[in-house]
């Protein structure tokens, strides 16, 4: 699951494992010195410049984990309408009107934006922040300080280690744990020569510095690359792998995002975004039947038993 739902009689309940938890587990022991606090609260602070991001952890009175976990899109650097690579085409942010402040610190495929602002609601669909209008990020060698300006998610006039972490993820082709790694190890620190702990503008624009790294290593559209996924197994021949295929933090449930996404990779959609936003209605408008306690997930049997929440998707959306 991605986030850590709960519905409000969830305390009996055994508690299914989070993805920090199933890593450390793991022995992924990078990911788990990411999530220390400090990086929590950056992170929280950077999502939600306002300090109003709505949190699904204060909805429950269950035991939280300390550290949210990253929406399933945010793990993969993927844009979260269409859930294909973020870096492979131009960049949005949402603002609270045309040139103004940036109401959450998420990033967007330009054009999915513009389908989401037109079609759905004015809110991100991670943080479920409301915004005006949609804001392209400039590429960096053609504007730095729109650049800035666009990655500067809070507008303090500087960039946070979060706020560079957001932005390398959403804009460049790379393994962005081995990027954030880099980043604690010292490369955040060759960029603030000053140690203040941000990126300010003058800092950003130095030989060395953030723009150089970036500018150096962003992508050339004409010739990227990006590395499509693996083949996900047939949903109607193998069901069982299916579910497991997609089931990528190992905690033996599916939540709506992670069952969206599944589906409009399975069926292709992601071109078209008018079957993007068909799927995500349909996932929407059935995944609370199967899930009566609320709580935001469902296990495998739920969702493959005859008439279940994958033969009901196929049906209502009429994709084969
Ligand atoms: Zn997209
Ligand atoms: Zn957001």
């Amino acid at each position: 699951m991605v986030w850590p739902f709960a519905s409000s009689s969830s305390s009996s309940e055994p508690t299914r494992p989070d993805r920090a938890d199933a890593r450390r587990r793991s022995g992924d022991g990078a990911s788990a010195r990411r999530r220390d606090s400090s990086d929590a609260d950056a992170r929280r602070a950077s999502a939600a410049p306002r300090g109003d991001r709505p949190s699904r952890e204060r909805r429950s009175g269950a035991p939280r984990p300390s550290v949210p976990a990253l929406h399933v899109s945010e793990e993969n650097a993927e844009c979260p309408v269409c859930f294909e690579p973020l870096c492979a085409a131009p960049t949005a942010v949402f603002v609270s009107r045309a040139g103004g402040r940036r109401t959450c610190a998420h990033f967007f495929h330009l054009s999915c934006a513009n389908d989401l602002a037109r079609h759905l609601h004015l809110e991100c669909p991670i943080c479920r922040v409301p915004f005006a209008a949609v804001k392209p990020v400039p590429n960096p060698r053609d504007d730095p300080n729109a650049w800035f300006a666009a990655v500067d998610a809070n507008g303090d006039g500087k960039l946070s280690p979060a706020e560079v972490l957001e932005v390398l993820r959403a804009q460049l082709p790379c393994d962005w744990r081995a990027i954030e790694r880099e980043l604690r190890a010292d490369l955040f620190r060759r960029w603030d020569p000053d140690g203040d702990g941000f990126i300010e503008r003058r800092e950003m624009t130095m030989p060395g510095g953030l723009l150089d790294f970036v500018t150096t290593n962003f992508p050339r559209r004409a010739s990227m690359d990006v590395a499509r996924d693996r083949k996900p197994p047939s949903l109607a021949a193998a069901p069982d792998e299916w579910f497991r295929f997609w089931d990528e933090d190992r905690s033996g449930t599916l939540d709506k995002d992670e069952v969206t996404r599944a589906l409009i990779k399975t069926f292709g959609l992601s071109e078209d975004l008018r079957q993007v936003r068909d799927m995500r209605g349909v996932v929407e408008a059935v995944f609370g039947l199967f899930d009566p306690d609320g709580s935001g997930s469902i296990d495998r049997r739920e969702f493959l038993m005859r008439d279940g929440l994958a033969e009901t998707i196929v049906a209502s959306a009429g994709v084969r």
